[in-house]
């Protein structure tokens, strides 16, 4: 049996006319940036995760860039975030010039430790970023209850998260800006790269949109430095379609993710793998990811077994971003992050996608058990 980590054919085939007539009326307009589609996503994207606001942008990562350059943050400025994230998370940081400053995660939810927050704000410190991963929310009341004494900006990372909740709150509504990405591989992804902001804030939404139009507020006339953040109407129609599907969708994540643990506590190979636990707080979690922990250093020879077997899995991340080469700067070591650096060292990411199977599963959790063993 093959199982692939992610086929998004099927979702395709679903909806593959409605996409093509849309993309057919689009061309024939000839009016591909920005525009009347874009402001329509903007506004169900706002419904969808309770805001006031959205800015359709490029990507997930200028989402995190421009958010930043609207704050000002720059050289001379800290920003308090995880080292388990993918690498864009802490790429915006540095691309603005201001410099990255790790706080070690939850062994459990794998997401920022609020608890390591505290003794790493200085004068310095402008923003904390928290990042929802793998589809389960931060826990955002201590986060924002940090910021809030601190006076620092909250950028809520939610590429891997829309619609994922925290005590019945969406992810991107719960901090000054929520960051999207809808690179194809997430939970709502386009044809290609494109992004969103979410805010609640009047000002903040005037400058996202001005600066990701070169900062220009009327025609010509350039109020800030800004850059080319702007949606694509051919993206944005895509994903007003898509994003009617999204709650079914996550839906199925969430049985697949209900499925695997009914099988994995029949397993024999129970004992050797820890499964993603869900947070203590009220949360919805959207699984973009399901990731075990695989015990007794045995996840490399696990990962490529089961991929002899035909089942797609993958490590999201193998090495923390405080001990990446380009990062070296910062002066971090090995042993800085511990349990950020011994979770990238256990996880394995396997097949959730919603039109998976249950046969698909099955056999998943049976070749873990052969090549496991009891
Ligand atoms: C995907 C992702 C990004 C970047 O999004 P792109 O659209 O690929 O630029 C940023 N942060 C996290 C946590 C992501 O998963």
């Amino acid at each position: 049996m093959q199982v692939p980590l992610l086929d998004l054919k099927d979702q395709y085939r679903s909806l593959k006319a409605e996409i093509m007539q849309e993309i057919s009326a689009i061309c024939d307009s000839q009016h591909f940036i920005l525009g009347d589609k874009v402001e329509k996503l903007e506004e169900e994207i706002a419904r969808y995760c309770g805001t006031e606001f959205a800015c359709g942008v490029t990507s997930g990562s200028d989402a995190l860039i421009i958010s930043l350059m609207v704050e000002n943050i720059g050289p001379g400025d800290e920003v308090i975030t995880t080292p388990f994230t993918f690498f864009a998370t802490v790429g915006a940081i540095s691309r603005v010039g201001a410099t990255p400053v790790f706080a070690d995660i939850d062994p459990d939810t794998f997401n920022i430790n609020p608890g390591e927050i505290e003794a790493k704000i200085t004068p310095k410190t402008k923003a904390i970023i928290p990042v929802h991963l793998f589809g389960q929310c931060c826990a955002m009341d201590a986060i924002n209850a940090l910021a809030a004494r601190h006076r620092l900006v909250v950028i809520e990372d939610a590429c891997q998260a829309i619609g994922a909740e925290f005590d019945g709150r969406r992810a991107g509504s719960m901090g000054n800006y929520g960051c999207f990405s809808f690179f194809p591989s997430k939970n709502l992804g386009c044809f290609g790269d494109g992004g969103m902001v979410t805010t609640n804030d009047k000002k903040r939404i005037e400058l996202l949109r001005m600066f990701r139009n070169h900062g220009q507020g009327s025609t010509y006339i350039h109020h800030h430095i800004g850059g080319n953040f702007r949606l694509d109407a051919l993206q944005a129609a895509v994903l007003s379609i898509k994003l009617r599907e999204l709650d079914k969708w996550s839906n199925a994540r969430e049985a697949n993710a209900a499925e695997y643990r009914a099988l994995f506590a029949e397993s024999k190979a129970a004992g050797q793998i820890q499964l993603p636990a869900v947070a203590k707080y009220p949360v919805r979690h959207i699984y973009n990811q399901f990731c075990i922990l695989v015990k007794n250093g045995r996840r490399d020879e696990l990962c490529s077994q089961l991929r002899q077997a035909g089942v797609g899995c993958t490590v999201y991340y193998p090495l923390p971003l405080h001990l990446q080469e380009c990062f070296r700067s910062l002066g971090y070591k090995a042993g800085d992050m511990p349990v950020s650096e011994q979770v990238s060292g256990e996880i394995l990411a396997l097949p959730i996608f919603p039109e998976s199977t249950f046969e698909q599963r099955q056999y998943v959790v049976k070749t873990i058990e052969k090549i496991l063993g009891g």
